[in-house]
């Protein structure tokens, strides 16, 4: 008898996506706007939105999303700590570190500046009349002077509880050269901390297994709570982010690979699908840390020296498809509230998103905290905000996926210019395949 072929990762991610997405649009057809609706099921009357929607598909769905976030913090200190006490010098870390800043500001700035050339063109917001009641509060921009204060964490196990991402770095980082700097004691401590980082790769692979059924349980909660009546209105919003942002994913990214990286995008692109599965279904580049550290040291190639350090760095300060919805969703603000943007104004957003982005964390949502303060850099209305969150969802989801592909993209580059790239790994299409 002949074994049948398992399934891989992929396929199971995307039918626990489709599924959940069928489950969630039956329940809202079921629930119709109305509050609730009994079951009788073996005698018992069971609310279908108590029990269901916010019972099992909540629960499953969080569950799921805790179980990744646990193990962003043991898995960034673990393998940081690896990576640098492995590294020769500091000046090595120095020569990495500009060029991952570098790059992650640049691609941030280049994605920000296109969003706002295909926004000028397509005009999403001329001719828009809308009103909406709906408040959102600004949050003052931190200045670049407090952005590097709070790099450095007072207590790291303060920073470690908080899921302060940058500050565990610093921390992270210095212990690992200490380590490196500590002779015999020290390599005993590495031997320790590579070992621990297998353990904790072990339990990312245990949870990469259960994402098809996270995935759905994601999926059935939003597709029964989305309300996309603004979809209609706010079409050609929608439209040109998602343009802008797979425009960006494909042929940005695609370029600098082949260009810069002389590497085969396509295969880039075919190994990120999981991670970009990942971010997609849980609108955090934090919680996709361990999965796409997962990704590029295993099937894409990159040292485990590299990734430790560029990977949870690009989750907090490069976000070019967060980038992307701001500067569109500036030039549609503008536009609905008919107020002229000068050059200035433009050059304005591209700086004033690029920095936002360096100090805020990639969790659910935080795009528009920051476009607040992008807003009232330039004089919009932040009222504007409110126009546009009835579809932010779906665009968080998507890019968060752009978001996390840029790190990994990063990740290649930095690596490949240090010699710290397995190109043969790169290019195996099995490489790092769990299933
Ligand atoms: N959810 C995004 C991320 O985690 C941030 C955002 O655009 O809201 O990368």
């Amino acid at each position: 008898m002949t074994a049948k072929k398992k399934l891989g990762l992929t396929p199971r991610i995307l039918i626990g996506m489709a599924l959940g997405i069928l489950v969630g649009a039956f329940f809202k057809f079921l629930l119709a706007g109305e509050a609730e609706r009994t079951l009788s099921l073996f005698g018992a009357e069971l609310g279908l939105r108590a029990f269901f929607v916010d019972g099992i598909f909540h629960a499953g769905g969080q569950i799921f999303v805790a179980s990744l976030k646990m193990l962003v913090v043991p898995l960034v200190f673990v393998s940081l700590v690896c990576g640098t006490s492995s590294l020769s010098d500091g000046s090595t870390l120095g020569r990495l570190g500009g060029k991952s800043v570098g790059l992650y500001i640049l691609t941030t700035a280049i994605a920000i500046a296109i969003a706002i050339f295909f926004a000028i063109l397509v005009s999403p917001g001329a001719g828009v009349q809308m009103t909406s009641d709906t408040q959102f509060s600004v949050q003052q921009a931190p200045s670049i002077t407090q952005v590097f204060i709070n790099m450095f964490p007072s207590n790291p196990v303060e920073a470690m509880a908080k899921g302060e991402m940058l500050q565990i770095i610093v921390f992270s980082v210095l212990f690992g050269l200490a380590v490196a700097l500590t002779g015999e004691a020290g390599s005993r401590v590495r031997a320790l901390f590579n070992d621990l980082n297998e353990v904790v790769m072990k339990l990312v692979s245990f949870m990469m297994a259960l994402a098809p059924y996270g995935v759905f349980f994601l999926m059935a909660k939003l597709f029964t709570t989305l309300d996309l009546k603004d979809l209609e209105s706010l079409g050609w919003y929608f439209g040109t982010v998602l343009f802008v942002l797979c425009f960006h994913g494909f042929i940005v990214y695609g370029g600098f690979i082949s260009i810069f990286g002389r590497l085969n995008p396509f295969m880039f692109f075919r190994k990120m699908k999981d991670a970009a599965l990942f971010a997609f279904s849980m609108s955090s580049s934090n919680a996709t840390i361990p999965v796409n550290m997962e990704t590029t040291t295993k099937k894409l190639g990159v040292s485990n020296n590299i990734a430790s350090f560029t990977i949870p760095l690009g989750a907090t300060i490069n976000m070019d498809g967060t980038a992307i919805m701001q500067g569109v969703a500036t030039v549609f603000i503008a536009q609905v509230f008919q107020i002229e943007l000068t050059t200035m104004d433009y050059l304005m957003v591209i700086l004033t998103a690029t920095l936002a982005s360096i100090g805020t964390a990639g969790v659910p949502g935080v795009g528009l905290i920051m476009l607040a303060m992008v807003l009232q850099q330039v004089g919009l209305p932040v009222e504007g905000i409110a126009l546009i969150i009835g579809v932010d969802r779906l665009l968080d989801m998507t890019r968060t996926a752009v978001n996390i592909t840029g790190d990994a993209m990063v990740s290649c580059l930095v690596a490949k210019s240090e010699n710290q790239f397995d190109e043969a790994c790169f290019n195996n299409p099995d490489a790092g395949r769990n299933s």
